[in-house]
């Protein structure tokens, strides 16, 4: 039963269908109560007249008999008016209440009160006081359901006697529930019908579609995102539907968008990592971008780019890592200018710049390797560390519009991220120079020096290479601090530095701040006669510098004495051997009156 109210309280169409029949049921009850009471009225009256009639048939020959002392026709016209009228009862009472003729013999000759209550109710005695009386009633007697009429009738001296006549009404009530049942009964089938009818209607064209749509909703909701109802009719619930299914149709190209946007953004973290991962590889420029390039091209899909660097002291550009480009475009590459190409553009502007059509590109000096190349599509960002341009990544592309804004977005993070490897890298370079370099007049410092002459030793061994040591020492020095100051002291050395560096510009070369003031140069595979020349030019640039220096002895400028070992790398030839003979050498050119070189060939 809970169960059932249940199921009705989550039916709109059996609640509408209640809703509309149960005023149907009470209107129809109504109706049949009205016309109950209507066929009850008429059928009093009619019986009200019929018994009037019989009663009015009766009374003149029955008085008649009365008056002719004839109770055996007396007798005979009462059951004569009982059976032709269809009477339950007919009795005649005279004057003193005791029956002289009736329909049921056994009552003759009995007084009216032994009839009671066998045949006369309380009503009917009343009805009979009231004719001895003289007054005459027709009423329905509800006690035994029986239409009565009682009429006095004269019977000469002896006074008013009556007459009493019923008719049952038992049958007709019988039939008049019956039929009030029937009309009930009718009244709920029609009811009963119109619900269910309503019930289907609505659960066909409102209900099962509305249902419908909620299945709907209920299969999105566990997740079948095509699940879609059926659009019936243009009626509100089709257009309900119709609507669902738009909405429906949304949220799965949102979905689906969603789980695309999820997905790229998963490949590029991951392509990004593998990047910084690449970053960590090396502290190596040139060994760590090539790295980095070819995870970039990796991520985009492509077969092109290339990493230039922003030379720090020159602000030349500088190829640092390429890949499928011919010879000639690398070249043209090697060749870039600041400013020109897309690489160029990316470090002046500082921001990325994605192009579907290169060779339409206004804005960027375009190089004519492009169009060799094929190339269509660029994506270029700049390699920066905040505002400090340190160089550029380039890719391209044979397709048109090749590259999307999420992967210029991409490479500018990358970019972001190579940046700081970048500067991370060159930092560490400088700190290793620092390392190695002289505070007051940058050449290499001694420690530098000494392990730069162990390695010529290591690496010559094998083919005896030639090396020369120089050292040089500053002619009467403590007198030119004495006379001029440390401060000045400080500014000769530096001079004296400059023109050491200027003396000894191949690459090979090694110059170095020896200690206090004293410098030398490494000078490996160099014929001695080379290097006297050296050496002598290096002491005359000094001369000719012609720096004061009133306190020297041998002249009124600064002078340096040098000595110089030239002699084939040789296993017991260490680095203290080659210092000594140097030593020595400058010890004679001091002894032999200084600003001079002596040369020492093993
Ligand atoms: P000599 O011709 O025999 O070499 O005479 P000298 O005076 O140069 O003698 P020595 O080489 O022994 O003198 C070294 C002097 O150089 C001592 C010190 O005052 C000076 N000196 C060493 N290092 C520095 C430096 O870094 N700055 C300055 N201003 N002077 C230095
Ligand atoms: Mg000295
Ligand atoms: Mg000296």
């Amino acid at each position: 039963m809970k169960n059932l109210i249940e199921k009705f309280r989550a039916s709109l169409s059996a609640q509408a269908a209640l809703i509309v029949s149960v005023p149907i049921v009470v209107i129809l009850a109504f109706h049949s109560y009205l016309a109950y009471q209507e066929d009850r009225d008429r059928l009093f009256r009619n019986t009200e007249m019929q018994l009037l009639r019989v009663v009015e048939g009766l009374k003149g020959p029955a008085e008649t008999f009365v008056a002719m002392k004839n109770p055996e026709g007396l007798q005979h016209l009462v059951d004569e008016t009982a059976e032709g009228a269809d009477i339950e009862l007919v009795v005649l009472f005279d004057p003193a209440g005791v029956v002289i003729a009736s329909n049921k013999k056994k009552w003759i000759g009995q007084p009216m009160a032994a009839m009671h209550p066998e045949d006369l109710t309380e009503n009917d005695i009343a009805a009979l006081e009231k004719a001895f009386a003289g007054g005459y009633s027709v009423y329905y007697d509800p006690d035994d359901m029986q239409y009565c009429c009682v009429m006095p009738i004269d019977e000469g001296t002896a006074g008013p006697g009556s007459i009493f006549i019923s008719m049952d009404l038992g049958s007709f009530a019988a039939e008049s529930a019956e039929s009030a049942v029937r009309i009930a009964l009718a009244s709920l089938l029609v009811a009963a019908l119109i619900g269910i009818t309503i019930f289907y209607l609505l659960r066909g064209r409102i209900t099962r579609r509305i249902m419908d749509v909620s299945s709907t909703a209920a299969a999105i909701a566990r997740g079948d995102l095509e699940a879609r109802t059926q659009v019936r009719g243009t009626d509100e619930i089709g257009r309900l539907a119709a609507s669902f299914n738009t909405l429906a149709d949304e949220t799965e190209k949102q979905k689906n968008h969603l789980e695309e946007m999820v997905e790229i953004r998963v490949r590029e973290l991951s392509g990004l990592y593998s990047v910084v991962e690449a970053t960590s590889q090396s502290l190596d420029l040139d060994t760590m971008l090539p790295i980095v390039l070819k995870q970039v091209l990796r991520i985009m899909g492509v077969e092109q780019g290339c990493v230039l660097l922003r030379e720090d002291k020159t602000d030349a550009l500088r190829l640092v890592a390429h890949h499928g480009f011919a010879p000639e475009s690398v070249q043209e590459l090697e060749g870039l200018r600041p400013g020109e190409g897309f690489a160029g553009a990316v470090m002046a502007r500082n921001r990325t710049i994605r192009t579907g059509d290169a060779a339409a590109e206004k804005d960027v000096v375009v190089l004519p390797g492009l169009e060799r190349e094929g190339i269509r599509s660029v994506l270029a960002a700049p390699i920066a560390f905040g505002q400090k341009s340190l160089g550029a990544i380039t890719v391209y592309s044979r397709q048109t519009d090749r590259f999307s804004e999420n992967e210029e977005e991409l490479l500018g993070s990358i970019g972001a991220q190579v940046g700081v490897a970048v500067e991370n890298s060159l930092l560490y370079a400088r700190t290793l120079e620092l390392t190695r370099e002289d505070g007051l007049t940058g050449l290499a410092n001694r420690r530098h020096l000494d392990q730069m002459i162990d390695r010529e030793l290591s690496r010559g061994l094998r083919t005896a290479d030639m090396l020369s040591f120089l050292m040089c020492d500053v002619d009467f020095f403590k007198r030119y601090n004495d006379r001029y100051g440390h401060a000045e002291g400080d500014v000769c050395l530096k001079r004296v530095a400059a023109a050491l560096r200027e003396s000894f510009k191949r690459a090979s070369d090694l110059p170095a701040r020896y200690g206090g003031e004293e410098f030398s140069v490494i000078i490996p595979n160099t014929p001695p006669e080379h290097v006297l020349l050296l050496a002598e030019a290096l002491r005359q640039r000094l001369e000719k510098e012609a720096i004061p220096h009133e306190s020297s002895d041998i002249a009124p400028v600064v002078t340096v004495s040098i000595g110089v070992v030239s002699a084939p790398i040789t296993r017991d030839r260490d680095r203290a051997w080659y210092i000594k003979q140097a030593d020595d050498a400058l010890y004679r050119s001091k002894a032999e009156g200084r600003n001079r070189v002596t040369h020492t060939i093993e």
